[in-house]
């Protein structure tokens, strides 16, 4: 369980996130919905400890890591714009996570293969990234962050660059892969069709503030806020 509690951050004098409060439980499957600006991407990095929130708590269970720096927080992280990295083929950048940990070779070997296949790019993992299309590159990424075996799987719009089909089939194989592997995940979008069909709860965002926390039937059927209908495209 992931419990933010009263979190603030500020940039100079700009207020990011406003007072957050939010709890994500085990295995769930979390989507922060909001526009552009809002402050998700924020939230994930508070998570992740890449940011230091101005003031407020963070706690995984019952610790609390808001000093804990970002690698002992095991979590997994796919940015925004999903970075490999570009001097190291397919197979070291997903091992290369392990590989700073120290995990013996024929163990990288094994866990590498193994979130590949997952993912449907085995055939691939001689390729360098720029020899990869926008939705390979995007399952690397994503396994490159499962292989750690995170406790804490954090997705910042990983299926932005993707085609509407392609899109749609890879958001049906990560929403069958976290309920497999039982990761507690939170999942940035935009796109309200994404969250209300891949969530168990969505917390919708604007200006750094959560506007409503619910299943995507109460926030889609009764939301507390003409913005939340609006955004979510059941308007009053
Ligand atoms: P998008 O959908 O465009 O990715 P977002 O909801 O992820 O938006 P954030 O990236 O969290 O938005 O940004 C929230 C606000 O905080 C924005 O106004 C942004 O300019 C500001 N911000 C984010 N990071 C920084 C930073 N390092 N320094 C200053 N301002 C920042
Ligand atoms: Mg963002």
């Amino acid at each position: 369980r992931i419990t933010l509690e009263n979190i603030t951050k500020k940039f100079g004098d700009f207020t990011a996130l406003d007072n957050i409060n939010l709890k994500i439980e085990d295995r769930e499957f979390m989507a922060l919905l909001g526009p552009s600006g809002s402050g998700k991407s924020t939230i994930l990095y508070t998570i992740a400890g890449i940011y230091k929130p101005t003031s407020g708590r963070i706690y995984f269970d019952d610790r609390d890591v808001t000093e804990v720096p970002p690698k002992d927080r095991n979590v997994g992280l796919v940015f925004q714009n999903w970075a490999l990295y570009p001097h190291m083929t397919v197979y070291k950048n997903i091992a290369f996570p392990l590989e700073l940990r120290k995990v013996p070779r024929e163990e990288i070997e094994k866990k590498v293969k193994a979130a590949a296949k997952m993912l449907h790019i085995e055939g691939l993992l001689d390729r360098y990234p720029w020899q990869l299309s926008g939705g390979q590159q995007q399952r690397v990424a994503i396994a490159r962050a499962l292989v750690k075996e995170p406790d804490v799987l954090l997705l910042d719009e990983p299926l932005s660059n993707l085609d509407a089909l392609l899109r749609i089939k890879v958001r049906a194989e990560l929403k069958r892969l976290q309920k497999e592997l039982g990761i507690t995940t939170i999942y940035v979008t935009h796109d309200q069709a994404e969250a209300l069909a891949m969530a168990d709860r969505v917390a919708v965002i604007r200006e750094g503030k959560i506007l409503q926390v619910g299943t995507p039937d109460e926030v889609y059927y009764k939301p507390k806020y003409k913005f939340v209908g609006g955004f979510l495209g059941n308007p009053p």
